[in-house]
C-alpha cells in the first residue's frame, strides 16, 4: 500500500484580517507540505454564520496569496476578482468553504448518533444556564448530564425516540458522548499531551442552528479532505483531546499533530489584535488626562458616536476601526498586528515570510562566518522546514528585527526590482484606498517614468527600510508646489541668510548655471556642483548643496542633490529657486 501524500492545511475562521499569527502558521503548513513533495491546503471555517464574511475570506485569500503562500488545494482569487478553488484531480473535496458542507457533517453525525455516540438534547438555552449556575454555585465543574439511555455503540429505542423528535424539527443541539477514558495525544512538538479520564464533557457538536461546532467540522474535514498532518498554534492545544475523542468515536486515523509556539510581544504578552485597541485607548485617555481634548470633543473629531467612544475608553470594546480612527486624527501610529497592517507600513513579503519562518523555527545551519543562518528565500525553506527544529517555548515579535530584515532585502534587490515592488505599493488601492491612490498618483508616475523613475529609485532606495520609508523620503520635495512659499525658518537663516547673505548669492550664481545645464540629469548636475565649488574655492559642496536644498525641497533634507534636481527636471528647479530668493528678498 503507498503512502497517502502529505497534505497540511490551513484553517482561518474568517471573521476578520489575516492576523501574522495566523500567516506564520500557514507558512509552516506551506513549508512541510513542499519539503514532503505534499499539498498545502486553504480551508475556510465559515460555520459561525454570525461573525463571518466573505470579505474576511476574500482578504485572507489575497493576504496569503500576497505573501506568496499558495495553496495546491483551496480558493484563490480568479483574475476576474471571483473566488474560484483549486481541488484534488477528482473533485473529492467540493468545496472549502465549510458553510457549504453541511450535508457532509450531517450524515457523519447521524452515523455518530446511530453507533450511540452522540444524542440530541432538548434543553432550552435558559435551562442549560441555570445548570451551569447552579454548578458554579456549588464550586462545581459543569457537565451535562448525559441521559441515562445513551450506551456506547447502540442505537435503542430511547436514543431512537430523541432521534425523531430532532428529525421532526424540536429545537435541539446535538451533543457527542464523550469517552470517559483518558487520552494521550502524540503532539510531534510538545510531546505526550494527556487529557485525564472523565474530564471531556458532552460537548456540542451541532448547534441549533444546525451549523456544526468548529469541533465537529474541523474533524470531519481533516479526514474528508484527506488532512494527514495538522500544525497549529498552542491555542488550539486544549481542543486537540476533543478532536481525537471525535476520530476514534467516527472510525477515523488520526492525523499527525505539530502546535507551534505562541507569538509574543516583546514584553511577554500575548500578540493580538487588541494590541491595536490597547494603544488608542491609552494614547486618548492621557490626552483627555492631560486636558488637551475631551470625551466629547474627540467624539466629534473622530466620528465615532460619543457612546461607542465611552464603552471603548472603558475597554468594553476593542474595536479596530475606532481605533484606527482615533490614529488618523491623532497622527497616532498603531502596532502592525495583521498582515494588511504590514503591507500598508510597506514591508516586503519575502522579508515578512523570512522574519516568520524564524518565529518557532529555525534552519540550524552556520554562514561562512560562524553565525546563525537566518536569511533565507522561501525555496530554501521549502527545503530546510522540519518539525523536529520547532521549539517549545513562546517566541517573541522582535519589530526592530523585522524592520532590519526589511531594509537589508530592500538593498539586496535590483533596483528594478526595488522600482516594480514601490510601484505595485504605491498604486494599491487595498492599502490606500480610491482617495489615497488619487493622492500618491503624481509620485507613481514618476516611478513609472523612464528616466525620472530610475534616478529617483538610486536616490532612495539605499537609505529605505520599508516601501512607505521610501515614500516617506521623498513625498516633501517631490510634490511641493513650485510656487510654494514655505521654507523652513531656521535652515533659512543658516544656509542662506548667514555671513551677509552668502548661501543666497551662491544660490543665485548656481541657479545660472542649472539653466545652461544640460543635458538635465544627476551626472552632469553632479559635474556642474563639483565645477562649481572648485570656481567659488568653498571647502566642499555644503554651502551650495545645502542652500539649493532649502530652495527647492524647504527644507535641508533631500537625496543626493544630482539625482534629486534631475527628477525634478530643470523647470521646477528653476521656478523653486526664484521663489525662494523672491522670498528672501521680501
Ligand atoms: N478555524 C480555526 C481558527 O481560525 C482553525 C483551527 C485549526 O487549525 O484547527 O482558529
Amino acid at each position: 500500500m503507498s503512502t497517502p501524500p502529505v497534505v497540511t492545511r490551513f484553517a482561518p475562521s474568517p471573521t476578520g484580517h489575516l492576523h501574522i499569527g495566523g500567516a506564520r502558521s500557514a507558512l509552516f503548513c506551506w513549508a512541510f507540505a513542499k519539503r514532503h513533495a505534499g499539498k498545502f491546503m486553504l480551508r475556510i471555517e465559515d460555520t459561525d454564520a454570525a461573525r463571518s464574511s466573505v470579505e474576511s475570506a476574500r482578504g485572507i485569500i489575497e493576504d496569503l496569496e500576497w505573501l506568496g503562500i499558495h495553496n495546491d488545494l483551496g480558493p484563490y482569487l480568479a483574475p476576474d476578482g471571483s473566488i474560484a478553488q483549486r481541488d484534488w484531480p477528482d473533485g473529492r473535496v467540493g468545496t472549502f468553504f465549510q458553510a457549504q458542507r453541511v450535508p457532509i457533517y450531517d450524515r457523519e453525525l447521524e452515523r455518530l448518533v446511530r453507533l450511540g455516540r452522540a444524542y440530541p438534547a432538548f434543553d432550552t438555552p435558559e435551562e442549560t444556564e441555570a445548570q451551569r449556575a447552579a454548578a458554579a454555585a456549588a464550586k462545581q465543574t459543569y457537565r451535562y448530564p448525559r441521559p441515562a439511555e445513551i450506551e456506547f455503540g447502540v442505537f435503542n429505542p430511547a436514543l431512537e425516540a430523541r432521534w425523531a423528535r430532532a428529525k421532526a424539527g424540536e429545537r435541539h443541539v446535538v451533543r457527542f458522548a464523550a469517552p470517559r477514558e483518558e487520552i494521550v495525544v502524540h503532539d510531534r512538538v510538545l510531546g505526550d499531551v494527556r487529557i485525564a479520564a472523565g474530564e471531556l464533557d458532552d460537548f456540542v457538536i451541532r448547534k441549533a442552528d444546525g451549523f456544526p461546532t468548529y469541533h465537529f467540522a474541523v474533524v470531519v474535514d481533516d479526514e474528508s479532505m484527506g488532512v494527514t498532518h495538522v500544525l497549529r498554534a498552542q491555542e488550539h492545544l486544549a481542543n486537540t483531546p476533543r478532536h481525537v475523542a471525535l476520530q476514534r468515536a467516527l472510525g477515523y486515523p488520526t492525523p499527525v499533530y505539530g502546535h507551534m509556539p505562541i507569538i509574543c510581544n516583546m514584553d511577554g504578552s500575548k500578540m493580538s489584535k487588541r494590541d491595536k485597541a490597547k494603544v488608542a485607548r491609552q494614547f486618548l485617555s492621557d490626552t483627555i488626562k492631560k486636558g488637551a481634548t475631551t470625551a466629547s470633543a474627540a467624539s466629534a473629531d473622530t466620528g465615532v458616536a460619543p457612546a461607542d467612544l465611552a464603552a471603548f475608553l472603558a475597554k468594553e470594546n476593542d474595536s479596530n476601526e475606532i481605533a484606527a480612527k482615533i490614529a488618523s486624527r491623532f497622527g497616532l501610529t498603531l502596532p502592525e498586528i495583521e498582515v494588511a497592517d504590514f503591507r500598508a507600513s510597506g514591508y516586503l513579503p519575502a522579508a515578512i515570510c523570512n522574519y516568520l519562518a524564524l518565529l518557532g523555527w529555525n534552519p540550524g545551519l552556520k554562514t561562512p562566518d560562524g553565525k546563525d543562518l537566518e536569511k533565507f528565500d522561501m525555496a530554501f525553506l521549502a527545503q530546510h522546514f522540519s518539525l523536529e527544529r520547532i521549539g517549545k517555548q513562546n517566541s517573541k515579535f522582535d519589530r526592530a528585527k523585522l524592520l532590519s530584515f526589511n531594509a537589508d532585502a530592500i538593498a539586496a534587490m535590483p533596483d528594478a526590482d526595488f522600482r516594480a515592488a514601490w510601484a505595485s505599493w504605491l498604486g494599491d488601492k487595498a492599502i490606500h484606498g480610491d482617495a489615497g491612490v488619487a493622492t500618491l498618483r503624481p509620485v507613481l508616475d514618476i516611478v513609472r517614468d523612464a528616466r525620472r523613475g530610475a534616478w529617483l529609485v538610486t536616490a532612495i532606495k539605499a537609505r529605505a527600510k520599508t516601501l512607505r520609508g521610501a515614500y516617506d523620503s521623498c513625498k516633501n520635495w517631490l510634490v511641493r508646489p513650485d510656487d510654494s512659499k514655505s521654507f523652513a525658518p531656521a535652515a533659512v537663516e543658516k544656509h542662506l541668510k548667514a555671513n551677509n547673505g552668502q548661501g543666497a548669492a551662491l544660490l543665485r550664481a548656481f541657479a545660472t548655471r542649472l539653466a545652461a545645464c544640460d543635458p538635465f540629469d544627476p551626472p552632469t548636475i553632479h559635474a556642474l556642483i563639483d565645477a562649481f565649488v572648485k570656481e567659488h574655492a568653498l571647502p566642499n559642496p555644503g554651502p551650495i548643496a545645502q542652500a539649493v536644498r532649502v530652495a527647492v525641497a524647504g527644507e535641508p533634507v533631500t537625496p543626493g542633490l544630482g539625482e534629486t534636481l534631475a527628477v525634478l527636471g530643470k523647470s521646477s528647479v528653476l521656478a523653486r529657486i526664484t521663489r525662494c530668493l523672491e522670498a528672501l528678498a521680501s
